[in-house]
Order: structure tokens, then sequence, then C-alpha cells
């Protein structure tokens, strides 16, 4: 097989690759884009969930801001009301509190509960100073909760606090009364929203926000990290945190993918090795009807090819309708005696020289060809040929059958005998009749001492 023939192989190899890799693209990346819309899903599931618990630890807690109000500024209800509040707080919000604590003009004056908490009281929350109190200022300033984001607390641990401004009326005019605040376990807020769930699930997550200089803190994370997350951002109250999920494996499988690709080049690869194949089938068979077509000595057309391409088998007409053939029969006069006298071999290279004046006589592109018939006898036809043409080229053909010297055998001479007849638009134009009459004309050219055509 030449090089010619691996193009069309590789051309399909590599088409067939770039276009099952492209829809292989695209369908990763259809099955990437849905995969993280589920995780952003999830994320915004778990962050919903995270923000309504604070929101509703701290809705709980205005309850005591309007009793402080009705009751004028005095507290000696919250001895009674905290205890159920501060249960109710962990049953809603499902976080454990660590403490609610009532603070008239920032100064803490009762906690509940006292125990683990004694380090609060009389805790300045307007002393700025202290990790967690400039939300308390800003809570007093801005008239609004305000919650801060984890920091040590004075008790010992990590709280989060929420930090409510309580204004009572005073000569019709709202005035600061002080503060009430709700601290929340962190770790333990952390613990209740069981994000080792997703972990088992096979997600990995960070929680964090940006501080004032722009830095990610973070507020819990998987054990390992979450590559290329997806984010979901959310509001708690003041506070803007980020929940950032991503598979503990990537988007998608390598192995997988890699696995994929190998099947497309294998795949695309015996395509090309199958076309490969079909393609020298092909070759073999063109090689093999050619030789069945050409004649082995002379390389012109056999009688297998007139009776194959040229003939229908089955009713003797020419395959081409629009077909107007001339035929000629041309037989090398007194060829025995050539092979007598010269030798077998001799004979061939005559036979062949023959030939090569005949071809010089016909056009391929018009439909015209040379047969051999067997031995030194040949048939010739051309197509569309007048018959003033016709006799011209037949009279060439004798002439210059004539002409041929062989240098070794100056002596030898060929000469050819020809029968033709010329395409008649009245009269038959069938192959086998042409043929016969063409022979009969042969017969009398012999007969009328060879070396020249009859028509
Ligand atoms: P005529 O003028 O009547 O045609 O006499 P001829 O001797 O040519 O007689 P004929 O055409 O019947 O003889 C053909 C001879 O051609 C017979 C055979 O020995 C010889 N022959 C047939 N095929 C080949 C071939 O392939 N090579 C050679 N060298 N001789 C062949
Ligand atoms: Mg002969």
């Amino acid at each position: 097989m030449r090089i010619k023939h691996y193009i069309q192989p590789i051309v399909v190899f590599l088409t067939l690759n770039i276009v099952l890799m492209g829809l292989f693209v695209l369908a990763e990346r259809k099955i990437v884009s849905e995969t993280k819309e589920n995780y952003r899903y999830i994320a915004a599931n778990q962050s919903n969930i995270m923000r309504d618990s604070v929101d509703t630890a701290i809705a709980r807690v205005y309850t005591f801001s309007a009793l402080i109000r009705a009751n004028n500024g005095k507290t000696d209800f919250f001895d009674n009301q905290v205890e159920f509040i501060y249960k109710e707080i962990s049953q809603d919000s499902g976080i454990p509190v660590k403490n609610i604590a009532i603070a008239p003009n920032g100064i803490v004056k009762k906690v509940y509960p006292l125990a683990t908490n004694e380090s609060l009281l009389n805790f300045d929350f307007m002393d700025t100073s202290q990790e967690g109190n400039e939300e308390a200022v800003k809570a007093y300033k801005e008239g609004k909760v305000i919650v801060t984001n984890p920091f040590k607390l004075v008790q010992g641990g990590v709280g989060m606090a929420g930090r409510l401004p309580v204004f009572t009326k005073k000569d019709g005019k709202d005035s600061f009364w002080g503060l009430i605040t709700v601290t929340l376990d962190f770790d333990k807020m952390i613990q209740s929203f069981h994000l080792h769930n997703l972990e088992e699930q096979g997600v990995n997550y960070k929680l964090w926000y940006e501080d004032e200089k722009g830095k990610k803190v973070t507020l819990t994370a998987s054990k390992k990290e979450a590559v290329d997350p997806v984010s979901y951002e959310f509001d708690i109250q003041n506070l803007r945190w980020h929940f950032d999920v991503a598979p503990k494996d990537h988007w998608y499988s390598r192995t997988q993918g890699a696995a994929i690709l190998i099947v497309i080049m294998g795949m695309s690869l015996l395509v090309a090795l199958l076309l490969v194949d079909k393609i020298k089938i092909r070759n073999v068979n063109e090689k093999l009807e050619q030789l069945a077509h050409l004649d082995g000595l002379t390389k012109c057309y056999s009688r297998h090819y007139l009776n194959t391409v040229l003939i229908n088998q089955e009713t003797g007409e020419w395959n081409d309708p629009r077909a107007k053939y001339s035929l000629a029969i041309v037989d090398i006069d007194n060829f025995k005696n050539i092979n007598d006298t010269y030798g077998h071999n001799v004979g061939d290279q005559a036979i062949r020289a023959v030939v090569h004046v005949l071809q010089r006589y016909v056009r391929a592109v018009n439909g015209d060809c040379v047969i051999r018939q067997g031995g030194d006898e040949f048939t010739i036809i051309w197509n569309h040929i007048s018959k003033e043409r016709f006799q011209k080229k037949l009279e060439g053909i004798v002439k210059d059958v004539e002409k041929i010297k062989f240098p070794q055998y100056e002596e030898m001479h060929l000469t050819i005998s020809i029968g033709g007849e010329p395409y008649a638009p009245q009269g038959s134009t069938r192959y086998s009749e042409l043929l016969s009459k063409a022979d009969k004309k042969l017969y009398v050219a012999k007969e009328n001492g060879r070396n020249q055509y009859v028509i």
C-alpha cells in the first residue's frame, strides 16, 4: 500500500477522535455543571439551616426586650422567665445556649445560668478593649441587633453572641436602657449542624468569613480541603458567611475520563484499521480485475474485458447504449512462419510491435480500444468515427505495420490483414454481427493476397 492509501484512514482516525472527544468534553461539562448545581443546592440548604438556627435564637431573646419596655426598665421578671426561654432556644434552634445576660447601661447585672458564667457579672460591654464588645457598642449606636463572629469568652471557650440594644420610653422619647445578649457555644453550635454528615457523604466543606482586612477566617472545615469548591454566601443579621462545598474526589472521575478517552482512541483506531483493510482488499481486487482485463503479453485489453465490461453477456448488446462502434479484425500474416523461422520469443516481440502500432490509432477517452482475441488476432473498436476516418485508420495501420523494423532481423517483414465493419446506423450494431461481418472481410483480405484491409 502506498502512503496515499493511509491518508483516508488517518483522516478518519483523527476526525473520529476529534468528534468523539468533543462530544465527551461536552458531556463531561454538562455532568460537571449539573453536579455543581447539586452541590450549590447542598450548600444553600446547609447555609439556610445555619442561618435559621442563629436567627431563631436571637428572635427568642427579643421577648426580653419587649418585657423590659413593658416594665419600664425593671428586670424582676427575668429570673422567672429566663429558664423557660433558655430551654426554648435550645429546643427550637438546636443550638446549646451558653448564657443569656441583661446589662443595663451595658453592665451585666443578671446572667443565666450563673454557674460557669459568674465572671460575666458586672462585665462592661461598653469597654471596647474586650473582645466581642465592639459589636455591643455598634448595637447601641445603630439601635439594632448585632451578631458577633466567634470570639474567646471571658468565662472561657469560644462563643458567638447576639447583642440586642433595648430602648425604653422616657418623656415620650426612646432612650437607651442597656443590652440583652445571648451567647451561643460556638463549638456546640457547629456540632449541632451535623456537618460531619456531609463529610461522610463525600462532601468536603469550609465555612468562612472575610474579616475587616479582607482575610479569610475559617469557622469550620472538613478534614480534607474543598478543592475548586462551589460557594454559597449568606447573611446572619449583620454577618456575611460563606459556605464552600466540593466533592472529595474531583468534579469528574479522572480514571473514568481516562478510560473513556482510551476507548475513544481504541474505537477510532479500530475503524481506521478496518478502513486500511478495506482499502487493501479494494486495491487487490482492482489489481486482480486489471490483470483479468489486460492481456499478459501485450498489455492491451483481453477478451475477458470485452466480454464483461464492453458487452452484456446475457443480451449480447453493448453495455454503453450510446456507443457507435466501428469494428476491425486484425490478423498477422503468415505468423506461423515467423515463429518457425525466428522462434517463439521473436514471435512474441512481433506481436508486441504490432500492438504498439495499433495502440497509436485509438484514443481511450473516446471509448476506443484494442483487444487481443488470442494468438495473432486482434479486434479494434472505434467509437463515433466516420466511415472515411475508419478507412484512413485501417489504411494507416496496414502501412505502419509494414514499416516495422527489427534491427537484429533485418530480413524479417511483418504484414497484417484487416477486415473492417464501419458503424452503420441502419444495420445491426450488435457485436456478434459486426464481428462476423468483419471476419468475412478478413478472410477476403487474406484470400486477396494479405497485407491489406477490406471494408
Ligand atoms: P494467416 O496469414 O492465414 O493468418 O497465417 P498464420 O500463419 O498467421 O496462421 P494463424 O493466424 O492461424 O496462426 C497463428 C499462429 O500464431 C499459431 C500459433 O502458433 C501462433 N501463436 C499464437 N499465440 C502466440 C503467442 O502468444 N506467441 C507466439 N510467438 N505465437 C503465437
Ligand atoms: Mg495469422
